[in-house]
């Protein structure tokens, strides 16, 4: 019937249905791998007694304590100006996200040389005492996390909170490796950094930036994607050629296979789109004009039996009219007030249908911005953590 004997098209149905269900299995079973933990902490080693209670004691937490640079914000402290803007207002939000979803305070510092601030000693030592003194993380679970890089001395350090206990350090050292020394080595700090804040979010948090509340399967999916992304562009090429290739020669089969007329058994003849107009209403006309639907004629040669095929678009910016049934109504949005971060805003949406002149009019709330995509998410002061000196080290 339709060029294929019905038995071969149940083994094609049944092979699709099966790699079909390969597919979701698998973007699951990555998606459960991957899925938000709570930060699995180690045992709990003693906090290095750098008193953080006294220098915290004002409120502020800002005071810096001698040979060391105090904060001036909860996230990003670039003070050897290796960022510009937009990278450090992408770092931040992705660092409040990971604040709001796990609780854990996760700061970027930058600075020139640890010399400046009179610190005499290695980069281990400078970056547990300023963890201290700052007290990055929360008190009680001691789950901070530091970024220090320190561009003229060429070193940087993880350090992270008592909390971890020795069990991070080699996925923080596998961070630092895979992320931020190949760029500092070729002298692309921004770029190092901002790799290298994902890198550490996803160890530390189990998720990618973006990604906390996300579905199972869709973790998993993106998860293979970034793992298809590393092997390299070359391999999509080889992938996704026959696959897209495939997937098109399976639409047009559809779409083209030879029918046979219902009434007599002929085999139909497709017309051309000429003739196809004729045989088509305003309304299917104007559908196809907007490129929004488009539709196939087929003719009996013998008893003049018409069938007309549907295929609309998948992607229009055309929506079936309420009124007339075609999909000729477009739509224009006005916003009418901004949604800020405090408050919703409005928008106006007019629609109108170029087929039989319905129109109409709602106005819709815009939702508040969500706070994770903007500054200030009510915190004021690190927790008071402490490291006991756990992390990695990297130089370049
Ligand atoms: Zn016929
Ligand atoms: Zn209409």
């Amino acid at each position: 019937m339709l060029g294929v004997t019905p038995r071969t098209r149940g083994r094609i149905v049944f092979g699709i249905v099966v790699l079909g269900l390969l597919g979701l299995g698998l973007g699951y079973a990555v998606g459960m791998m991957t899925r938000p933990q709570g930060v699995e902490l180690g045992v709990e080693r003693p906090p290095v007694a750098y008193a953080t209670d006294a220098m915290q004691a004002d409120g502020q937490g800002n005071s810096a304590a001698p040979g060391i640079p105090g904060w001036r914000d909860l996230y990003v402290n670039d003070y050897a100006d290796l960022l510009d803007d937009d990278a450090e207002t992408r770092i931040r939000a992705q660092l409040e996200e990971l604040y709001e979803y796990t609780g854990v305070e996760m700061t970027v510092l930058t600075i020139a040389r640890r010399s400046d601030y009179g610190f005499e000693g290695t980069n281990e030592a400078f970056a547990t005492r300023l963890f201290n003194t700052w007290g990055i993380g929360n008190a009680e679970a001691n789950d901070g996390v530091l970024i220090l890089v320190s561009r003229f001395d060429r070193e940087m350090r993880i350090e992270l909170g008592a909390g971890y206990g020795s069990a991070r350090d080699d996925d923080m050292q596998w961070v630092i490796d895979e992320y931020f020394l190949p760029n500092f080595r070729a002298d692309r700090y921004q770029i190092g950094i901002e790799q290298g804040v994902e890198g550490t979010i996803r160890e530390i948090a189990g998720v990618s930036p973006g990604q906390y509340e996300s579905s199972t399967l869709w973790r998993g999916f993106s998860t293979i994607g970034r793992g298809l992304e590393s092997l390299g562009g070359w391999l999509w090429g080889l992938l996704l050629v026959p696959l897209g290739g495939a997937a098109w020669t399976f639409r047009r089969w559809l779409r083209y296979r030879p029918r046979d007329c219902g009434t007599c058994g002929t085999r139909m003849v497709l017309q051309n789109e000429d003739v196809d107009d004729a045989h088509l209403s305003g309304g299917q006309r104007l559908e196809e004009f907007v490129r929004s639907v488009d539709y196939d004629v087929y003719e009996c040669p013998s008893c003049n039996r018409m069938e007309i095929s549907r295929y609309p678009a998948w992607f229009s910016s055309y929506g079936t009219c309420p009124q007339c049934d075609y999909r000729t109504m477009s739509s224009d949005t006005e916003i009418l007030e901004a949604a800020t971060t405090t408050s919703t805003g409005r928008k106006r949406i007019d629609y109108q249908c170029h087929n039989c002149k319905f129109t109409d009019s709602e106005v819709r709330t815009i939702p508040k911005v969500s706070k994770s995509s903007s500054s200030g998410s009510g915190r004021s002061s690190f927790g008071g953590g402490s490291s006991s000196g756990g992390g990695a080290s990297g130089s370049w």
